[in-house]
């Protein structure tokens, strides 16, 4: 990939390559590839869990086609400023281990990156330290949503730290699972309860946080892959691609679990403003009609959103007033009836340049209909792991 990178860098006068961090079992780089010259800002990350590779190499094919034929990607090259994190995840995508007992250990990848909980780190070990083998972080649960905004004052004098600080106060909640005793870290910021917050423990989430704080994004986009479609379970429409739009309360009463008992907060995100959250939701339906009126992935379903705020979207999105966008695209690489990879980097792809062409053409996508999205049809019976 590194390679890949560098030759895409080469070709491009203005493609920068950095590298923003280093993973934490294995060291390897995480790189950042800035395209473009406009004035629209994109971030988009990829494979924040290892085992999930599709968007990688969706784009690192998108990028390598603006690249190559400058000329007929003028439009995304002049109107925007894409910045890329491919694999956040390195520890992850490279993970090897002896599953078949053969006495080799082969590259199975996984979701978690390869880091060891100590003491120091934190009062709790967190729930989200876990994982089959030595256990690991997941990375879209790591992020803080505390932590502070592009251009907030840093300490200064010798309490000063790179890192960002988190505000509010913090609670641990204990809870039993599959037998098991877990501790969540929740935390009260202006006057919310965030109900499993990040701690910003990993070097990946760091980097990523880091990029974005640099990239002042004004659209933030993640990829993921999801459990295969349930073809024949109930109601459930089975699809290659979901994507879900992060809004705020100004869609309260659209959000899937509202009308549960539930605080706002753990129905939608009140860090993101109306116009914020009008301006997502028109790009996802935008896109999502796009590609499944093209006919050539299906139908293109919404996936259920409420806030999770240790992830890259909730909590960073809300801080550059970005419309943030995640697609999930169908099949973990384990999972029986998964479907072919070819096909979840074709569909990958072509959402990655439906979007880019789409931000481009119109950064605030101001003739859709916000409500449109809520049209799309919902992926499953309700809000869903990502
Ligand atoms: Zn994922």
């Amino acid at each position: 990939m590194a390679k890949e990178l560098r030759t895409v860098a080469e070709r491009s006068p203005d493609a920068t390559l950095r590298r923003i961090g280093r993973s934490a079992g294995r060291n390897d780089p995480i790189w950042e590839l800035r395209v473009g010259s406009g004035e629209t800002n994109v971030h988009l990350v990829t494979q924040l869990h290892g085992d999930e590779p599709a968007g990688t190499e969706a784009i690192l094919r998108v990028v390598r086609e603006l690249v190559r034929n400058p000329e007929a990607n003028r439009d995304i090259l002049r109107g925007l400023t894409l910045t890329v994190v491919p694999r956040a995840n390195p520890d992850g995508a490279m993970f090897v281990s002896d599953d078949d007992g053969d006495g080799n250990r082969e590259r199975v990848t996984r979701r978690e990156n390869v880091q060891p909980w100590r003491r120091r780190d934190s009062r709790h070990e967190p729930d989200y330290h876990t994982g089959e083998g030595p256990p690991g972080y997941d990375l879209n649960r790591d992020f803080d949503p505390t932590a502070n905004s592009p251009g907030a004052a840093e300490p200064s004098g010798a309490a000063a730290s790179t890192r960002p600080r988190a505000r509010g106060s913090t609670e641990w909640t204990q809870y039993e699972e599959d037998g098991e005793t877990l501790w969540r870290h929740d935390r009260t910021y202006r006057g919310y309860t965030l109900s499993g917050c990040g701690l910003e423990l990993t070097p990946e989430v760091a980097a990523v946080a880091d990029s974005y704080r640099r990239a002042r994004p004004d659209v933030a986009i993640t990829h993921h892959h999801k459990s295969v479609g349930t073809r024949g379970r109930g109601s459930e429409t089975p699809s290659l691609l979901s994507v879900m739009a992060a809004f705020g309360p100004s869609f309260l009463r659209q959000a899937p679990s509202y009308g549960s008992e539930e605080s706002p907060e753990s129905v939608v995100n009140p860090f993101i403003d109306a116009e914020t959250s009008r301006r997502s939701l028109r790009l996802n339906a935008f896109v999502a009609r796009q590609l499944a009126s093209s006919g050539e992935f299906g139908p293109v379903t919404r996936y259920g959103y409420e806030p999770l705020w240790g992830s890259y979207l909730d909590s960073l999105s809300p801080k550059t007033n970005a419309a943030g966008m995640l697609y999930e695209v169908a099949g973990q690489s384990d999972e029986r009836d998964s479907i072919d990879y070819a096909r979840k980097v074709a569909v990958s792809r072509a959402a990655f340049r439906r979007t880019l062409e789409a931000v481009a053409s119109d950064p605030d996508l101001a003739t859709m209909n916000a409500n449109a999205y809520f049209d799309l049809p919902l992926e499953s019976g309700g809000p869903t792991t990502r």
